[in-house]
C-alpha cells in the first residue's frame, strides 16, 4: 500500500515523523512517500532530518508575498498533479495548514483516500485563528479517517456529523516526537545560552500570525519587564525568520540584557531548552502539547485555545498578551508561589503512530504484523 505523506511546516514535520517512521517499519505492508509542499522550507528540511528523515518530492511553493489565496491555488494544482501522476493509495497529512487542507482538496478530485492526523482541534471561533480553524473544519468534511489526539476533539468531529467509525482516538504523535528524541537523539552539547548570575531561564516563541505586529511588541515589553525586576532570569528567545516576527522582536529586544535572541534550534535542542526553562512563554501549538509532558508550564499568549486539555489539566494558562497580566503570571510562577508541575500527557502516551499504524493496516485489510519483525 502506498501511503503519501504531504508536509509544508516545522509542526507538520515533528508530528508526521513519528508516523511516517512507523508506516516505513519492515513488514509493515506500507510504501511511504513524503511530499514537501515547501510552504517553510528551511525549517521543514531542519526538522525532517532532526529525525533522519528527508522529502521525496518537493513542490517548492513558497514564494515571497504570496497572498493566501494565492498559496492556497498553487497547493492545490502541485498536489493535485503530483497526485495524479504517483497515484498513492492513501494520502496522510497532519495539522491545520494550507498545505494539508490542499491536500485533502486535491485527494478528494483524485478520488484517493485521505486521513487527517490530529483531527478534531477547534478554538471555538468559526472565524479565527484565521485561517487554522477553517482549514480544520473544511479538512475534516473532506477527510476519510480522522486521528483525534484526545476524546474532546473525537467529540467535536462527532458533532459536526462525521461518522463515529470513522474517527479514532490514538494521542497526538508530538508526544512519540518528544519520546523519540530522548530516547534517540541527543542534543549539540550547549544549546542552553547562560548569562553568568541567572538561576531561571524563561523560553520564549512567539509567530502566530494573530500575534504579529502589535501583540508580539507588548510581549517584548512583557519580556523587558521582567528582566528588569529579576536580575537572576534569563530569557531565551528563538526567533521565527518570517521578516515581520524579526524586525519587531529586534526593534523591542535588541541589546536588552539577559534576553537571548537565537536562530530557531533543531528539534532536540528545543527539547533540551524546555528541559532546562523553569516557564515556557509561547503562542505555538505544538509547545502546549509538548511542555505538560516535561513538566514545564505554559503561560499561553493567546486568548483562546484548540487545545484546552492542557488548560483543564492546569499546565497551561491562557494569558493573552497583556504586558501587566504576563508579568504578574510570570513571577506568581517563577516566585514558587504557584506549586511545581507534575509532567503530564492529557495528548497521548507515546504510541499514536503505532495506533495510525494499526488502523491504516485495517482500514486496507493488511494481515497483522509480525511482532518479531
Ligand atoms: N520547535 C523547534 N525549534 C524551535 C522552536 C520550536 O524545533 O526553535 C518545535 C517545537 O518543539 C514544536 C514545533 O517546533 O514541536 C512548533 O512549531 P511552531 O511553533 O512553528 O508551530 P505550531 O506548534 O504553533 O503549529
Amino acid at each position: 500500500v502506498t501511503v503519501a505523506c504531504v508536509v509544508g511546516t516545522r509542526p507538520e514535520a515533528v508530528k508526521m515523523a513519528p508516523v511516517i517512521r512507523r508506516l516505513r517499519r519492515p513488514g509493515s505492508g506500507f510504501k511511504v512517500i513524503v511530499l514537501a509542499t515547501g510552504q517553510h522550507r528551511e525549517l521543514l528540511d531542519r526538522a525532517l532530518a532532526d529525525f533522519g528523515l528527508r522529502s521525496d518530492d518537493d513542490l517548492g511553493l513558497m514564494r515571497p508575498g504570496q497572498d493566501l489565496a494565492t498559496l492556497t491555488a498553487r497547493c492545490l494544482e502541485a498536489i493535485g498533479g503530483w497526485l495524479g501522476r504517483a497515484r498513492p493509495d492513501l494520502v496522510v497529512a497532519q495539522g491545520d495548514t494550507t498545505s494539508v487542507l490542499s491536500a485533502a482538496m486535491a485527494s478528494h478530485c483524485h478520488r484517493i483516500p485521505f486521513a487527517h492526523v490530529e483531527a478534531g482541534l477547534r478554538s471555538g471561533d468559526p472565524a479565527e485563528p484565521f485561517p487554522e480553524e477553517s482549514n480544520r473544519v473544511l479538512t475534516a468534511r473532506l477527510a476519510d479517517l480522522h486521528f483525534a489526539p484526545t476524546p474532546w476533539a473525537r467529540d467535536n468531529l462527532i458533532r459536526e456529523g462525521i461518522p463515529a467509525s470513522r474517527v479514532r482516538v490514538v494521542g497526538n504523535p508530538v508526544i512519540d516526537a518528544l519520546r523519540w528524541v530522548e530516547r534517540s537523539a541527543p542534543p549539540t552539547p550547549i544549546p542552553t545560552p547562560t548569562a553568568p548570575g541567572t538561576a531561571r531561564m524563561i523560553l520564549l516563541t512567539s509567530h502566530r500570525r494573530e500575534n504579529q505586529g502589535a501583540p508580539l511588541a507588548r510581549i517584548c515589553a512583557a519580556v523587558r519587564t521582567l528582566v528588569a525586576r529579576d536580575r537572576g532570569l534569563l530569557v531565551v528567545f528563538p526567533v521565527h525568520p518570517s521578516p515581520g516576527v524579526r524586525a519587531v522582536v529586534d526593534r523591542e529586544l535588541g541589546g536588552i540584557d539577559r534576553v537571548a535572541r537565537i536562530d530557531p534550534v533543531g528539534y532536540p535542542d528545543f527539547v533540551a531548552l524546555m528541559k532546562a526553562s523553569r516557564l515556557i512563554l509561547s503562542d505555538s501549538g505544538g509547545v502546549q502539547e509538548e511542555a505538560p509532558a516535561l513538566g514545564r508550564p505554559v503561560l499561553v499568549l493567546r486568548d483562546r485555545t484548540e487545545r484546552p486539555e492542557a488548560v483543564s489539566a492546569g499546565a497551561c494558562r491562557l494569558v493573552g498578551t497583556d504586558p501587566d497580566r504576563i508579568v504578574a503570571e510570570a513571577e506568581a510562577i517563577l516566585s514558587g508561589s504557584v506549586p511545581p508541575l507534575a509532567p503530564i500527557s492529557p495528548f497521548g502516551d507515546g504510541r499514536a503512530s503505532d495506533r495510525i499504524a494499526r488502523a491504516l493496516a485495517d482500514w486496507f485489510g493488511l494481515p497483522a504484523e509480525d511482532p518479531s519483525s
